[in-house]
């Protein structure tokens, strides 16, 4: 389950935070001022974070604007009536919604679920399983590819070159780059081992594998793939 750090000075809510998310099966950190918040946050990597604005130590506001300089957690901020509150989610602070003091458990429970659900969402999209391009397709959890929609068996090796050159399309990786990051930092060897797997990789991705348009060789450099 994901683990919710909440960083509130007043005792009776904190603890009443406490027990209602852990109710629902999250794991808990608690925090009772800005800093100890802070430290927390950055030590513990929590999945989502409700802080609360006005805080001793350090306040609400400067937490949330430091982690946001290395963290994309979600916050989720605690404020008494009467701020502005487009201040406290605009671009300054990076806080990703707040709720309103008093506010019903319900209410806050439905904006947890909300936040988490985004960033999964979120999370899933900067890292695709599957990567498509022109009538060529790679699943990297299946750990299968298909061009035209027909499916090409290709060796551990060849995927994993595939995967590597498709995920930097356009850009020109160099063999000792793809020796390290398909045969590991560990594998003795030398470039020519690339350049035969491409070759073998090209024979069932290539319509002409002898004049190469998806796997460019550039001369002296490496491979790039291009469509
Ligand atoms: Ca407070």
């Amino acid at each position: 389950m994901p683990t919710i750090l909440i960083v509130e000075d007043e005792e009776t809510l904190r603890e009443q935070l406490s027990q209602n998310l852990t109710i629902e099966g999250y794991d808990i950190l608690t925090a009772a001022d800005g800093q100890e918040g802070l430290d927390m946050a950055r030590a513990e990597q929590p999945d989502l974070i409700v802080l609360d604005l006005m805080l001793p130590r350090l306040d609400g506001l400067s937490v949330c604007r430091m982690i946001r300089r290395d963290s994309q957690v979600p916050i989720i901020m605690l404020s008494a009536r009467g701020m502005e509150m487009d201040k406290i989610t605009g671009l300054e602070t990076g806080a990703d919604d707040y709720v309103v003091k008093p506010f019903g458990m319900g209410e806050l429970l439905a904006r947890v679920k909300a936040n988490l659900r985004r960033e999964a969402s979120q999370v899933a999209a900067r890292n695709p399983t599957v990567i498509e391009s022109d009538d060529l397709k790679i699943d990297l959890i299946a750990r299968r590819s298909w061009l035209n929609d027909v499916e090409q068996h290709l060796t551990q090796k060849e995927f994993g070159l595939l995967v590597e050159l498709m995920r930097n399309k356009g850009v020109v990786l160099s063999r000792d780059l793809l020796l390290a990051q398909v045969w590991g930092d560990d594998y003795i060897g030398n470039s020519h081992t690339v350049d035969v797997h491409i070759r073998w990789l090209r024979e069932k991705i290539e319509e002409n594998p002898s004049k190469p348009t998806r796997i460019t060789t550039v001369r002296g450099v490496g491979y790039r793939f291009e469509h």
